[in-house]
């Protein structure tokens, strides 16, 4: 089901996808989290995923 309105996708993509994921749990952080709320570890990556390559 692809999402043809811009903003709506827009919303989406901020909210699913823009944070952090910690590689020791995989729980998920705020974008301005430095430490993992879970476990404390510091090792966090960003998902930050590219929507709308299937079409
Ligand atoms: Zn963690």
């Amino acid at each position: 089901m692809p999402i043809t309105d811009v903003v709506k996708k827009q919303i989406a993509q901020k909210a699913r996808l823009h944070m952090k994921i910690c590689f020791y749990c995989g729980a998920r952080n705020a974008i301005a989290a430095t430490r993992c709320r879970k476990c404390r570890n510091g090792n966090l990556r960003l998902k930050n995923r590219n929507v709308g390559a299937k079409k």
